[in-house]
């Protein structure tokens, strides 16, 4: 499968990617996560990219981009498939990705929105915690870790993001709106969008996608 999974911080993109690698043998990339990675390198990107995700604003485009494209065209586990989470946030993200697709004669097939209101992320942010590692994500009421702040598969530490706060949210959530909300119309045009009520259950949102895509 060639998918995108669109939806505003809390919806649950990282708390599904993982089902869809599994069901489909696809590659997972979390624009996020690669960018916590640098941040956790201390590179340069890393150092610049920080600054931005501790305020709630987006990385600039051309920087995404290219780490998508990189990242699409070398990691081996992408050849059969790949879910994007988090990419696109941008219509220029959108269009460029879209452009690069279709050179590569393997096209966007799937656009999935997870729709949920903003009332229900405060909640979801505040509480997540994560293994930085592997970007499994847990919640301190909704999906508890088997042994406290720690991971259940390597029983490693779990940490609170430092842009999971309720200030930089309000920021997040501004950026999703204005910035990422257009793509839903951009993907509603080519006709390969569906929409998912994300505020359910984790395991009634999986059977949801599923129905989506089948
Ligand atoms: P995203 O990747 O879209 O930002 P996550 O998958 O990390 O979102 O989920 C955000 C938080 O909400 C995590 O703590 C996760 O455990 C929790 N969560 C995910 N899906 C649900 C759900 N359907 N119901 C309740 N909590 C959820
Ligand atoms: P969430 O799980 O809350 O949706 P992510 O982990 O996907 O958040 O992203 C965290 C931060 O990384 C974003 O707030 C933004 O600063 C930056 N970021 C991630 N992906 C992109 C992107 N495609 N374009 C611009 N900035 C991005
Ligand atoms: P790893 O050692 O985990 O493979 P890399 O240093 O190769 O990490 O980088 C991880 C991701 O960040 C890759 O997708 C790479 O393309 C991207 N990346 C690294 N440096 C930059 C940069 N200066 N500009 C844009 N993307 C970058």
């Amino acid at each position: 499968i060639r998918m995108v999974l669109i939806g505003p911080p809390g919806a649950g993109k990282g708390t599904q990617a993982p089902n869809l690698k599994e069901r489909f043998c696809a590659c997972h990339l979390a624009t996020g996560d690669m960018l916590r990675s640098q941040v956790a390198k201390k590179t340069k990107l890393g150092l610049e990219a920080k600054k931005i995700m501790d305020q709630g604003g987006l990385v600039s485009d051309e920087i995404m981009v290219n780490m998508i494209k990189h990242e699409l065209s070398t990691n081996p586990e992408c050849s059969s498939g790949f879910i994007l989470d988090g990419f696109p946030r941008t219509i220029p993200q959108a269009e460029k990705l879209d452009q690069m697709l279709v050179a590569q004669n393997r096209p966007l097939e799937k656009a999935v929105e997870l729709k949920i209101d903003d009332e229900l992320l405060v909640s979801r942010i505040t509480g997540r915690l994560v293994h930085p590692s592997s970007g499994r994500s847990y919640h301190k009421v909704f999906n508890p870790p088997k042994v406290s702040m720690k991971d259940d598969v390597t029983g490693e530490d779990l940490v609170q993001r430092s842009d999971d706060n309720a200030d930089a949210l309000k920021k997040r959530l501004g950026a999703y709106h204005e910035q990422t909300e257009p793509i839903v119309s951009f993907y509603k045009k080519t006709g390969i969008w569906s929409g998912v009520d994300a505020s359910q259950p984790p395991k009634t949102v999986w059977s949801d996608i599923l129905k989506c895509l089948g």
